[in-house]
């Protein structure tokens, strides 16, 4: 630690960093270098490393001394091109403190601006700038931030309001004026004022006033807050390690502030939302650093600054072409206007919709400022079921508004559709959630502490703040439908209401009441709302629309045909019907995965026969009500067969224990009996005899078929039969049976030469062929290990991932919620084995399967039908161990298509 450089300038047209270094430098710091170096204007400053914030906490959360001289020579240098010195009462060099992690954490960590006033500099700083006005309110605002964030002047409960906006409300009130550019001089000073004195008051210290050591306590406090609350809860819910730490940039002040010609703002290089190609955001005039995203005023739209400011338009829309061209992506910027020139503060890859993700990196493909391969690389897997959510039904909408529901329209910040009943506190969205109710967060603003509340919450609703606000962020982020800045809202927080100035006048909601919004359109309706598909679905599903009245539809397409050429894995699905086969194909499924035969028997007319089957006392009895089945099982695997066509289905025989079949209660045992005119007591004899311990662990899988064969010998002929006469229409089928369960070579020997019986006794039956195959599935470590043997007689592997889970790790997959929950609290687990897979463990038997399986036959066919097949992490693990196909649900297709891409570019690049 000693020898490596722990502080890094910037500034003048050149920086010691880039925009490769966010590990060391923050994202923050990162940016500004390299924007520094591409000569964009950047106030010039310095960051401190993320390697000082660790060293920070090994030193008992103090800045270690040998810091401080770098500090000091950084600041010379920032003095020398600023041409200002910092603490001169003069000619006062003002620094902002600002923290920065690798990822961008939205708002979840402090900065402190106009750093280095006191009441002797702010005097220097009066007379340089000839503006007193603007001097005393840096300094306001500089005690409010320094107080916020280095002395913890919170709001002690959730009802409280934060201390320094409640005195500053007074003084506006006081003064009698209503915004904070309205305040007089005299004002602001009493402010300066009050703000040290109810430090005094809640803290017992004087607030200080040497430049230097506010630039220390600035800097610790920032380290700190990588600590807070809020921070914690943001890194695991993104996974963020805690060692990683935050920089600190200091950075000379430009002032927004200094008048009519200046002003702040945020923007993006493209909408966020809609992914439409235009600079998109919000500027404030006379104004300072956070003024624009807490919603202080209602600010000026970028589209409209061209009008008042077109000097300013004309250097923002340079800058955005230059930071497109270099960064070749949408960028999400912030920027200060002092008297006219424009300065850029901060850079970072903008969050956008699963909608503008998608035309973004389709049309940015298209202009050639990235590859195909890029442009895959650019969506998240998962943003592509924000293209899938369902929307509101035009005919329900239409008649909510005839009704008089709509209520009112707010900036349409998360798209999609959303209902359910109204909270206002973030944690009472986590405590409904959790009792199964659906809410909707509705506030006046949400800030940072509301994180968890918002992920509970189906959508948000906002009265304050613009596209570029904490709510619209986070929506993005979270794929969460939202409507901000919904002027007409306003909250009792006390009574926990929400009035809402409709047309039809005002009208009072209440907590728990329900509500509709509408994020792609903006509305916010009254009561629920019914949803139809989306756009998307339309097209592919539902056929109820034309592919070329559909743009959104076009570029999902786009992108996903590039994603086939891209991959090598082959995408299926899990699908037990029809239906959902044609859904799949839809979507682009390329086979199934796993056809699960269990759910056809609780279907029309088949449990009944299945009851029977189980009570029966002999295997003729079996076999008469199987007899029942046959037909219906058959015109099962026929309707789906007949749908894959030449492709590949796989057709798992029955799994669960047959006691799930049974009904147990007193009425369903005496109908039981009633139909198959046995005795009650036989038939809870025979519920008895089934009971196990242990189900899942129990008699289930191949072990069932092999004590009832005839149950197998039913399916398969099922299978055959339906495959002959689907083959009869003219259709190619391609069955696959699998068997489940198995853990030893006699197992699989026992049902491949069963099946095979059955095959060839319905071939010449029918006098007719098709092509099949048999295969297992590996779901028990046994079956893994035992990979070797069984491969010689299964022609194909398919791993149960979630069976495979639950006995490696020895958890009941059922009863895992509970211990899930306090394994993640304290780490012991990272993430949710069953969601992604656990590569060290359930991966290394997979590993170990997949190379004796091939040992003994080399072209066998591996593949998984777990949940994990439609998860992009898992993904990336079944392209390297080198399977032939996932399965997936029909509506992760895409997802898994996508996935699928960007794991095969990742193994390319690395050759
Ligand atoms: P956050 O991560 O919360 O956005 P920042 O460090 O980016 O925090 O700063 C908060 C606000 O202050 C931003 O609007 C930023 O543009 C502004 N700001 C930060 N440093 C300066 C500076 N040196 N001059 C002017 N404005 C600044
Ligand atoms: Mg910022
Ligand atoms: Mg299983």
């Amino acid at each position: 630690m000693a020898s490596t450089k722990r502080i890094y300038s910037f500034g003048g047209g050149k920086a010691e960093g880039n925009k490769d270094m966010k590990d060391l430098l923050g994202g923050k710091g990162a940016g500004v270098a390299e924007m520094s170096n591409i000569g964009l204007l950047v106030p010039p400053g310095f960051t401190i490393t993320t390697e000082v914030c660790t060293a920070f906490y090994k030193n008992g959360k103090r800045l270690p001394k040998d810091v401080l001289p770098g500090v000091e020579a950084a600041l010379r240098r920032v003095e020398s091109l600023a041409g200002k010195s910092f603490g001169d009462p003069d000619n006062p060099l003002l620094v902002s403190v600002r923290s920065g992690a690798r990822v961008s954490m939205p708002g979840m960590m402090d900065t402190v601006l106009n750093l280095g006033l006191d009441d002797a500099t702010v005097e220097g700083l009066a007379r340089r700038s000839q503006n007193e006005r603007f001097a005393w309110d840096s300094y306001r605002r500089f005690c409010a931030m320094f107080g916020d964030v280095v002395l913890g002047m919170k709001p002690e409960r959730k009802q409280d309001r934060d201390p320094f906006e409640v005195i500053l409300e007074k003084k506006k009130h006081a003064a009698g004026v209503k915004l904070d550019t309205e305040l007089p001089v005299s004002a602001l000073k009493e402010l300066v004022v009050e703000l040290k004195a109810e430090v005094r008051r809640r803290k017992g210290i004087d607030f200080p006033d040497d430049p230097m050591q506010q630039l220390v306590a600035a800097i610790e406090a920032v380290f700190r807050s990588w600590d807070n609350d809020r921070a914690i809860a943001y890194r695991r819910m993104n996974g963020i390690p805690a060692e990683w730490g935050t920089a600190v940039t200091v950075q000379a002040m430009v002032f927004g502030n200094m008048g009519e010609d200046s002003g702040t703002g945020v923007a993006f290089t493209r909408n966020p939302a809609t992914g439409a190609n235009e600079l998109y955001g919000e500027f404030l005039v006379n104004a300072q650093g956070e003024d624009v995203v807490a919603g202080i005023r209602t600010p000026l739209k970028i589209s409209d600054l061209a009008a008042r400011f077109p000097g300013v338009a004309r250097q923002l829309d340079d800058a955005r072409a230059k930071l497109e061209r270099h960064y070749r992506d949408m960028q999400d910027i912030e920027f200060t206007i002092e008297r006219g020139r424009l300065y850029l503060l901060q850079t970072r890859s903008g969050k956008r919709t699963g909608l503008a993700a998608v035309r973004i990196a389709v049309e940015m493909a298209e202009a050639k400022l990235i590859g195909r391969d890029e442009a895959l690389l650019r969506v998240d897997p998962a943003a592509l079921n924000h293209l899938l959510r369902p929307i509101f039904d035009d005919e329900a909408k239409k008649k909510a508004q005839e009704e008089g529901r709509l209520l009112a329209k707010g900036l349409p910040a998360g798209p999609g559709a959303a209902t359910g009943r109204i909270v206002f506190f973030a944690g009472d969205a986590e405590a409904w959630k959790s009792r199964g109710e659906q809410v909707i967060l509705a506030r006046h603003e949400t800030s940072p502490e509301d994180i968890r509340g918002m992920a509970a919450a189906q959508g948000f609703l906002t009265a304050f703040g613009g596209m570029t606000s904490h709510a619209a962020l986070v929506a993005r982020q979270m794929g969460k439908v939202a409507i901000v800045g919904c002027e007409a809202l306003s909250f009792d927080y006390d009574a926990r209401t929400m009035t809402v100035q409709t047309p039809l006048g005002a009208r009072l909601f209440s907590e728990g009441d329900w509500i509709s919004i509408d994020g792609t359109a903006g509305d916010v309706i009254e009561g629920q709302v019914g949803t139809r598909p989306s756009e998307v679905v339309q097209v592919l599903v539902e056929k109820t629309r034309a592919p070329q009245d559909a743009p959104v539809y076009q570029q999902f397409a786009k992108l996903l045909g590039w994603a086939d050429k891209a991959r090598r894995l082959k995408i299926r699905a899990n699908a037990d019907q029809p239906d959902q086969a044609e859904v799949a194909i839809a979507f682009g499924a390329q086979g199934i995965g796993l056809t699960r035969t269990e759910h056809m028997f609780f279907g029309e007319g088949k449990i009944g026969p299945m009851r029977e089957m189980i009570v029966a006392e002999d295997e003729a009895e079996r076999r008469a009500a199987l007899a029942k089945i046959l037909p219906l099982q058959r015109e099962d695997f026929a309707g789906i067969l007949r749908v894959m066509g030449p492709r590949p289905v796989t057709i798992r025989t029955l799994d669960p224990p047959l006691h799930e079949f049974l009904r147990h209660d007193p009425e369903g045992i005496a109908e039981l009996a009633r139909a198959t005119g046995k005795s009650e007591e036989h038939v809870r004899a025979r519920i008895d005899e089934l009971h196990e311990a242990n189900p899942m662990l129990g008699h289930r899988g191949c072990r069932l078929a092999i004590s009832y064969p005839e149950i197998t010998e039913m399916q398969a002929r099922a299978i055959f039969e339906a495959a002959c006469d689907v083959s009869a229409e003219g259709v190619d089928v391609q069955p696959e049976i699998m068997i489940p369960l198995v853990a030893t070579k006699r197992e699989i020997d026992h049902q491949v030469k069963l099946v095979r019986r059955v095959a060839a006794a319905v071939f010449a039956e029918r006098g007719r062929k098709v092509k099949y195959s048999v295969g297992t599935m590996i779901e028990v470590p046994r079956g893994a290990l035992r990979a070797d043997a069984i491969a010689e007689s299964a022609e194909f592997f398919s791993f149960g991932t979630n069976d495979l889970t639950q006995t490696t790790y020895g958890i009941s997959r059922d009863d895992v919620a509970t211990l899930l929950a306090t394994y993640l609290e304290h780490e012991i687990l990272n993430r949710d084995p069953f969601v992604t897979l656990d590569r060290l463990g359930v991966g290394e038997l997979m590993r170990i399967a997949v190379e004796r399986g091939r040992k003994t036959r080399p072209n066998i066919k591996l593949g998984i039908c777990g949940e994990h097949g439609g998860d992009p992490d898992s993904i990336r693990f079944f392209e390297k161990v080198g399977l032939d196909y996932v399965s997936a649900s029909p509506f992760r297709v895409p997802v898994a298509r996508l996935a699928a891409a960007q794991a095969a570019i990742a193994g390319k690049s690395k050759g």
